[in-house]
């Protein structure tokens, strides 16, 4: 690992930032008056910390005592060698501490929101990951935190709500609307608007109202600018192809941006195909052509949404895709052809699943397997002397659930039914 100098900042770490907010025609800030200053605050900060050396050296530091950065660049040989062309190596996240690149962000906002002089974080989950994230960053560095989340998804994801509770967060219910992550993020910002002198919005993903989108890119931007050093003392020369998968856009925009001022490399978002483009169950708002620009959750993106401009349902296998929305700055990446979208069903994850614990003995999450997917989906048309690079977001042991269903696993659902008649036994 090159060791970067103490008090410079990698330059890949500040290369989307926006002087107004805008990505081409996406991005901007529609928020409530009243948060205006909550915004103006945050902007003012952020300007100063991503030119502060000291501050992204401690972030460097909490990320390597406390998370277990840099997360290795694993080649994978026997996958290699399953499909006899480009030479694979992943990067993983799943190594990060709470499993995913998440964390990343939340400890890099629980730090800003430390020296904004705020006590307390609020936060919005979808599958819980992110909440996880930051009840865990509020418990290390003594803040208190309040995580929303939608009913419906704290029933299909209890055990993550388990586990925010048991690192001393409260965790809110939102009982309206589709009781998802929309309605979670209307009520966190219901919250802020009463709250931000005391409290920090750590916003979950690389979306939202400017500039947050810039901030969260900001601190993702590490697992880039580690993978780039680390393809170069592995392979000596920069990859061909980078996948992610993209929901909100984090870890795609992380590992992507130390990759961008060299044309030559190919970045590819890889989109929940759900059950597929004649489906209406999926989330590629991109990918499939379906996305229209919008304005809603404050900014502007490509949404997807129907004829009359309604946000429509979406799908996905895994959680953390399953999101109407998409970051602005790939919107425009998108539309400049700087990243190439593409779409994995869920069949081609569970395939890609199977194949990648059974060769590389990793379970990446659901979410992950996208970007898994992608790649095998280009890779017959490559050649031997490639390099793809799949960034492998999170761990799956997580998804158990989900893909012992995926599987039909018919040990596994006896195994449910014995847990659950001996809760029933028990509470007779
Ligand atoms: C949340 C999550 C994602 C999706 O979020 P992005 O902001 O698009 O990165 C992807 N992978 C994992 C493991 C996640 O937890």
């Amino acid at each position: 690992m090159t060791n970067h100098a103490a008090g410079s900042i990698p330059d890949a770490a500040n290369t989307l930032v926006s002087e107004n907010g805008y990505y081409g025609a996406y991005g901007g800030s529609f928020i409530p008056e009243i948060l205006v200053p909550a915004f103006a605050e945050i902007s003012r900060h952020f300007e100063e910390i991503r030119h502060d050396g000291d501050f992204w050296q401690r972030y460097c530091a909490l990320l390597a005592n406390y998370s277990g950065r840099p997360t290795p660049l694993t080649y994978a040989d026997r996958l290699t060698a399953h499909f006899d062309r480009a030479k694979i190596y992943i990067k993983r996240e799943d190594l990060n501490h709470t499993g995913a690149h998440k964390l990343n962000n939340a400890l890099g906002q629980a730090l800003l929101a430390k020296r904004m002089g705020k006590t307390r974080i609020i936060a919005e989950t979808g599958a819980g990951q992110h909440g996880v994230a930051t009840a865990t960053v509020a418990a290390k560095l003594g803040l208190s935190a309040t995580i929303y989340m939608g009913r419906e998804d704290m029933e299909r994801q209890y055990a993550n709500v388990f586990w925010m509770k048991r690192l001393g967060a409260e965790v809110v219910g939102v009982d309206y609307g589709s009781q998802t992550l929309k309605d979670a993020i209307n009520e966190t910002l219901r919250d802020w608007v009463s709250s931000f002198e005391t409290t920090h919005y750590v916003l979950g993903t690389a979306s939202g109202a400017h500039p947050f989108p810039a901030i969260v890119a900001f601190f993702q931007s590490i697992i880039g600018v580690e993978t780039k050093d680390q393809i170069l003392q592995a392979a000596g020369r920069l990859p061909d192809r980078v996948y992610a998968c993209v929901g909100g856009g984090s870890n795609a925009l992380g590992v992507f941006q130390a990759f961008f001022p060299h044309d030559e490399v190919g970045l590819v978002g890889v989109e929940a195909g759900g059950q597929g483009r004649d489906s209406s169950n999926h989330a590629a708002r991109i990918a499939y052509g379906e996305g229209k620009p919008g304005v809603a959750q404050g900014y502007r993106t490509m949404f997807l949404q129907n004829s009359d401009g309604q946000m429509k349902d979406t799908y996905s296998i895994a959680a953390g895709l399953d999101y109407v929305g998409v970051s602005p700055i790939l919107a425009d990446l998108s539309e400049k052809g700087r990243v190439r979208f593409a779409a994995a069903t869920d069949a081609e994850v569970v395939e890609a699943l199977q194949l990648v614990m059974k060769t590389e003995g990793l379970i990446p999450a659901l979410e992950s397997t996208h970007a898994f997917a992608g790649a095998f989906q280009d890779i017959a048309e490559s050649s031997k002397s490639d390099i793809f690079i799949i960034n492998m977001s999170g761990r799956g042991d997580k998804d158990i659930f989900n893909i012992a269903e995926g599987l039909q696993d018919e040990e596994w659902k006896g195994f449910i039914k014995r847990k659950n008649s001996q809760f029933e036994d028990q509470s007779r």
